[in-house]
């Protein structure tokens, strides 16, 4: 008696078990004859914030993600708000990347919200402190991709975040990654060639904002913001004065505008030099916290980078 009782539960089980997975067939089933781009090939939708990011990413994710950058040629970082059709494509997208340490200073909000949703990663916040830059208030200099080793770092921490979203495809970015890392060691190499060329003391780079820190700790060479670390800082007449000082002291021949920051401050250093018997040139334009048009060479790191090396060595070595 006790077995039969027991065999009628099994039954009872597995009858609820087959009903149970016929169910569960029938629903992927019905998911993937209406998705069929999802079973199949449906690539990674990658958005990040900056170019900076979304280019080299494009690179080690080929043709298996899709990958955009909602802040294109001239955009500055600092100051940016989203838009509304900044927030469909941040709410379209499969997984976030900005660089952080308080770069997009007015989307943390938006990145909050989105994250309880999806994957949102600050790429430059994996970076241990003692290799960030800070400056005398305490602040950290947010401008990482001018360390290549720093943004090499960053770039790996969103290929792994890749990787886990995307394991059939995890070797592939790897070996793109590893191929793309030596394209980054080679322009480390060429661009500290390069700016040792300018005897010591020419090396000064003045620009805008102070964007320069890694780019110069990196490659020897001082540099001087008129803005502090973000667009957002105020600029005084002191500010425009000391600058003019350390002209006129190290004889400097030239300073850079850059891109996505508004040149007066640096013409009015141009002009304030000149009252003081200094004939400054403009270096021209740099690229700071946005790069060129996309399909163009200055739309990706490295062309972005190897432009800027150029302008620095062109002007400041005279
Ligand atoms: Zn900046």
């Amino acid at each position: 008696m006790k077995k039969k009782g027991l065999r009628k539960k099994l039954l009872v089980v597995s009858v609820f078990a087959l009903a149970l997975s016929v169910v569960l067939t029938a629903c992927g089933a019905k998911e993937e004859a209406s998705n069929p781009v999802e079973a199949s090939n449906k690539k990674l939708k990658v958005v990040t914030t900056i170019a900076q990011i979304a280019e080299p990413l494009s690179v080690i994710g080929g043709d298996r993600i899709q990958v955009e950058s909602l802040m294109g040629p001239g955009v500055d970082p600092h100051t940016y708000n989203a838009s509304q059709g900044d927030i469909q494509k941040l709410e379209s997208g499969d997984m976030i990347f900005y660089s952080g340490l308080h770069l997009e200073a007015n989307m943390v909000r938006v990145f909050d919200e989105i994250s309880k949703k999806k994957p949102v990663v600050a790429i430059s916040e994996s970076i241990s402190k003692d290799k960030l830059l800070q400056d005398e208030n305490g602040t950290t200099d947010p401008h990482v991709w001018f360390d290549i080793d720093l943004w090499k770092e960053s770039i790996n921490t969103a290929t792994e975040e890749l990787k886990k979203a995307n394991a059939e495809n995890a070797d592939f970015f790897e070996s793109n990654k590893v191929k793309y890392f030596e394209d980054l060691d080679k322009l480390k190499a060429e661009a500290t060639a390069k700016i040792n060329e300018i005897p010591k003391e020419q090396r000064v780079l003045v620009t805008a904002h102070d964007a320069f820190g890694y780019f110069g700790r990196m490659l020897d060479i001082e540099v001087v913001g008129l803005q502090g670390l973000s667009t957002e800082d105020e600029i005084g007449l002191s500010d425009i004065e000391d600058t003019i000082k350390t002209l006129v002291q190290y004889e400097v021949p030239a300073v850079f505008i850059e891109s996505s920051v508004n040149p007066a401050s640096i013409n009015a250093v141009i002009e304030g030099a000149k009252k003081e018997g200094l004939d400054v040139q403009l270096g021209g334009e740099l690229f700071s916290d946005a790069m060129g048009e996309a399909g163009s060479k200055e739309g990706t790191y490295l062309g972005m980078y190897r432009h800027n090396v150029e302008t620095i060595y062109h002007a400041l070595n005279k």
